[in-house]
């Protein structure tokens, strides 16, 4: 029987999603894209259809509304949802799916909208509830999270008995042209890089523990394949609070994104006028949160598309041990944000986010990933997954590294 698929959220990601569905309908069947504003949802589905010719579906949905999604699910009865909102939206779209038995996806853990910090705690909390309604949750299937994450399952399976230490290198050496604008949303991604960094490393007791920097403090220079040098500095990312978990053996992970000066002194300026706060601020009798009106002066990320030159390179650096040996690998992808424009009207942040989503789903919808509760993209078999990168638009490489080497 045919399946249907619905899409929450009509920004940048959710735009590459719908493509994506569109160009592989014959597994997404009847697909819907729903978002706050149903103008942007019809505009996508226009450029789907005119590029692809796949008919799109369209409505609107508040989904900060458990009733409001119950409503719209039980209309459309579809066999998955792909969150592709914001990550303040998680819990009441994972809630609703629960309350109608549908499979979920999402590529970003939860956050509040008042509190600066992001963990799986309440979503992993969610387990047992999906357990129950006899579906699941596929949380992170995105770059990164979500194919870092693969990426070390694969390594995992393929080219260690134990993994000793990750480190996630994320390069975006795109050029949008502007002073200063973010790739995706800006309030998700300044709240991201303004905050403290933190890494998870055992100690002499075997015990592991995370160590927190101040924001920007630890800065490496790494050498990315197609980008060449480039100054990267250690943040606290999501995918590491679930890889420390599942990755045996593990004694170091640590996340590392590059960033260029000029958009290190934007921030750093916003910052200490206080720009970047996210509690409410009364300014000529109106209540307004400063992140919130830069989002609205910021360009739109989605509008970089068409102006972004450059290439992306995302990938793991994994040190361990193999037949008693000690074995190096760096496993990465690289994207050229001006091919992925041309494909779907996209920058490569936006691709790199939506085709892993869509592939995660493709997997869940194929029976090829299954379960109940609420899983990591490190839990399933990871070679199904990269075998899709492979033809869906992110091919991937893996250079053996000699250990004198980072
Ligand atoms: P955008 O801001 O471009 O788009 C977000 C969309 O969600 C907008 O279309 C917006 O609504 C919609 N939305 C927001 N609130 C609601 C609501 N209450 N109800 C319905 N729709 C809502 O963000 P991006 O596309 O850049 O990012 C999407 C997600 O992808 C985020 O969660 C982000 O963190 C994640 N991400 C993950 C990455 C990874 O590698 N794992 C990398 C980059 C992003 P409207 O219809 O009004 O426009």
């Amino acid at each position: 029987m045919s399946k249907k698929t619905l899409i929450i959220g009509a920004g940048g990601v959710g735009n590459v999603v719908a493509f994506k569905c569109a160009m592989n309908a014959q597994i997404f069947g009847e697909i819907t894209l729903a978002s706050r504003t149903l103008s942007k949802c019809d505009a996508i589905a226009k450029n789907v259809k005119a590029k692809v010719g796949v008919e799109l579906k369209t409505a609107t949905v508040d989904a900060d509304s458990i009733p409001q999604l119950i409503e719209l699910f039980k209309a459309l009865t579809p066999d998955i949802v792909i969150n592709v909102a914001l990550p303040y939206q998680d819990l009441t779209i994972m809630d609703a799916c629960t309350a109608c038995n549908i499979n979920y996806l999402d590529t970003a853990n939860y956050e509040h909208p008042d509190t600066a910090k992001f963990e799986y705690k309440e979503q992993w909390e969610r387990d047992e509830q999906f357990k129950e309604a006899n579906i699941m949750a596929l949380l992170g299937s995105g770059f990164d999270p979500g194919v870092t994450n693969v990426f070390c399952a694969y390594a995992q399976k393929h080219y260690f008995d134990e993994i000793h230490t990750i480190d996630i290198l994320d390069c975006n050496a795109g050029d949008h042209g502007y002073p200063f604008a973010t790739n995706f949303n800006p309030e998700i991604n300044l709240r991201e890089v303004s905050a403290n960094g933190r890494y998870w490393q055992k100690n002499d007791d075997g015990q592991g523990e995370w160590i927190e920097t101040k924001p920007m403090e630890i800065m490496q220079v790494w050498d990315y394949p197609e980008v060449g040098e480039k100054e990267s500095y250690l943040l606290y990312h999501e995918e590491m609070e679930s890889l420390v978990k599942h990755i045996k053996g593990l004694k170091r992970i640590r996340f590392f994104m590059t960033f260029g000066q000029s958009y290190l002194t934007h921030m750093k300026c916003l910052e200490n006028v206080g720009m970047l706060g996210i509690k409410e601020v009364e300014h000529k009798g109106q209540k307004i949160v400063p992140m919130e009106f830069l989002a609205t002066l910021l360009p739109d990320p989605a509008s970089l598309g068409s102006r972004t030159k450059g290439k992306t390179n995302i990938g793991i650096y994994a040190k361990g041990i193999k037949d008693g040996k000690e074995r190096t690998i760096y496993i990465y992808q690289i994207s050229d944000h001006e091919k992925c424009y041309e494909e779907v009207l996209s920058q490569g942040v936006s691709y790199t986010t939506g085709v892993p989503a869509m592939i995660g789903a493709k997997l869940i919808l194929e029976g090829k990933w299954q379960g109940t509760g609420i899983f990591n993209m490190e839990e399933f078999d990871p070679d199904p997954f990269m075998e899709e990168l492979m033809v869906q638009g992110l091919p991937w490489k893996i250079e053996e590294k000699s250990n004198s080497q980072k």
